[in-house]
């Protein structure tokens, strides 16, 4: 599984991948990256709570890049004064390929880790808005 997070001690962003649990420390500060891994997440990586902060959801969405789909939807509108709006419906048509093609990311609430490459993902549950107002109101 393909993991990248920020530290919680000392903020710096790190990726990497773990075919089988370890404890990983930070690359700056040497602190354990998963305090909060349970028995389930050391034995086969189940998301019961964040490894990382220890939050209790994580979300699954498209690992899809918003910004390259946005950059592409303005090179769509400004094209397509040009090409009389075929260049609107190609964009559009290479941003839904885009979005079929990539996979789905697991995503923490609160520390917004983030998880990829692994059939755990799949399990999660999809993006909820409450939830997510809950945990912004604990982050302040
Ligand atoms: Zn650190
Ligand atoms: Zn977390």
């Amino acid at each position: 599984m393909d993991f990248s997070s920020f530290c919680p001690h000392c903020k710096t962003y790190q990726e990497f991948t773990l075919n089988t649990y370890q404890d990983k420390p930070c690359v700056h500060c040497n602190k354990n990256l998963f305090p909060n891994a349970t028995d389930l997440f050391k034995s086969s990586f189940e998301f019961n709570q964040c490894p990382h902060c220890g939050a209790a959801h994580i979300y699954r969405q498209k690992d899809f890049n918003r910004k390259l789909g946005i950059a592409l939807l303005f090179i769509g509108i400004g094209l397509s004064f040009f090409t009389y709006g075929i260049s609107l419906l190609v964009v559009t048509i290479v941003d839904w390929l885009l979005y079929k093609r990539v996979g789905e990311v697991g995503c923490c609430y609160l520390c917004e880790s983030q998880f990829r490459n692994s059939p755990q993902v799949k399990a999660l549950e999809i993006f909820d808005l409450e939830l997510y107002d809950y945990y912004q109101n604990i982050k302040k």
